[in-house]
């Protein structure tokens, strides 16, 4: 007790799943570990993270007791709060994360994650921000009435959670229930993309930091080629992407003409699309080999007609592109509506007779609102509605 009778709060633990070398090796300074063992102090530890994935300092063993002891006082290797889990027929598995709060006043921000498996890989979709600051009239995140951007630490705390969840870490079991289609020797997490919650360009450090944490070849060893940033086309940061993290790059295009493209991505009307296919020309490492994605989200009526399609491919002459037809995923009170099979089979084909690979994403998880662009966290929902019985009540109160 302190002299005015409060009970003494006892500071929070620091994290350390999810951490960068840096946050590492301040840890380590302020448990006063003298200089000259911190180098080999911060390789044990991170091995120990990363690569087996620990839960508690008492497992590494080649650390010694008094070490392990101060760690476990200040600090703690816990991982975001795993709210909800839910399993889609088709095997794809949607988690609802509870970040622990960031100061006195935040309750804990809730983002959703995703994960995709297929028999030769499997695809982890992360969240960069909770909610998202954007609007595109077709996207759930974006009618979100809450956003803040997520740190490293809460990105690369997605894959440290997927690799838990199922079984990936070394001695891991894969779980029980649900289909798990890849094949013995497929790492259930082989591929990232920043496809879920938020606009990543406008978290840039945060995406960048974690996107070292998740390359590292003594940790988690993502491979950059099997990490694809998405972006509605945030111009000014689309070179350091290229520069800084070498990831893929995939595009939300959604339209050929900016008058419509400033309807479905407002942000257009700061970088038309001009701008936009410029970046993408100057976008460092793009090849061949390694195409920038274009996503075309099919909206009925809207952006489907043949002669879109045509005009999408005459925009994209001369890029290194791989266009994504993406059938739009309805959410509870959505505007638009996915065009018909038919349109979009029609489109596709054109878009294939000029030379480009045209796969239609099969729209994975739909039945549990985990496909692209239905992500929203419940929570959020519910505050909303709290936040409308509110203002309701300020209403009435006037009146
Ligand atoms: N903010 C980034 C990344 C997250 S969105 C971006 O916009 O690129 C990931 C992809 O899902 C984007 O191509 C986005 O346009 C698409 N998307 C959003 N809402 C969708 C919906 N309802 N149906 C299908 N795709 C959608
Ligand atoms: Fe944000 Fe991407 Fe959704 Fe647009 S599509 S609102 S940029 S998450």
């Amino acid at each position: 007790m302190n002299p005015a009778g409060f009970a003494e709060e006892r500071p929070a633990l620091g994290r350390l799943a999810g951490a960068r070398r840096q946050d590492i090796l301040a840890a380590l300074v302020e448990l006063g570990v003298p200089e000259r063992e911190r180098n080999m102090r911060l390789a044990q530890l991170w091995h120990w993270i990363y690569h087996r994935g620990a839960l508690d300092f008492s497992t590494m063993r080649n650390i010694a007791r008094p070490l392990l002891d101060k760690l476990a006082d200040r600090y703690t290797l816990a991982r975001p709060e795993v709210v909800a889990e839910q399993i889609s027929a088709d095997g794809t598995r949607k988690w609802l994360l509870r970040m622990p709060p960031a100061h006195a006043f935040d309750k804990g921000a809730e983002i959703e994650t995703v994960h995709i498996p297929e028999s030769d890989r499997g695809t982890l979709c992360v969240s960069s921000q909770v909610g998202c600051t954007l609007n595109c009239s077709f996207c759930h995140t974006g009618t979100m009435l809450l956003a803040r951007n997520l740190t490293a630490a809460e990105i690369v705390g997605q894959v440290i959670v997927a690799r838990d969840r199922l079984g990936d870490f070394p001695g891991g079991a894969r779980p029980p229930g649900g289909l798990t289609p890849f094949g013995e020797g497929v790492r259930a997490v082989s591929n990232v993309v920043f496809m879920g919650m938020g606009e990543p360009l406008y978290n840039f450090e945060a995406v960048r930091d974690a996107i070292a944490v998740m390359t590292d070849g003594d940790g988690l060893s993502l491979s950059r080629r099997r990490i694809t940033v998405s972006t509605s086309g945030v111009v000014p940061e689309m070179a350091r992407l290229g520069a800084e993290c070498g990831t893929m790059l995939a595009v939300s295009l959604h339209a050929t003409n900016n008058p419509l493209r400033d309807r479905l991505v407002p942000l257009n009307r700061k970088y038309p699309i001009e701008r936009l296919l410029e970046a993408c020309r100057e976008y460092r490492g793009a090849s061949n080999a390694r195409r920038i994605t274009f996503e075309y989200v099919m909206l009925k009526g809207v952006n489907d007609a043949p002669a879109d399609a045509r005009a999408l491919v005459r925009l994209l002459r001369g890029l290194p592109a791989k266009i994504n037809l993406i059938p739009f995923n309805p959410w509870p009170g959505s505007p638009y509506e996915c065009s018909d099979w038919e349109t979009i089979e029609r489109f596709s084909e054109i878009v294939f007779n000029a030379g480009y690979a045209s796969p239609v994403r099969t729209p994975r998880g739909r039945d549990i609102l985990a496909a692209c662009g239905q992500l929203k966290s419940e929570s959020e929902k519910l505050r909303a509605r709290a936040r409308m019985m509110l203002e309701e009540s300020l209403v009435v109160g006037q009146g």
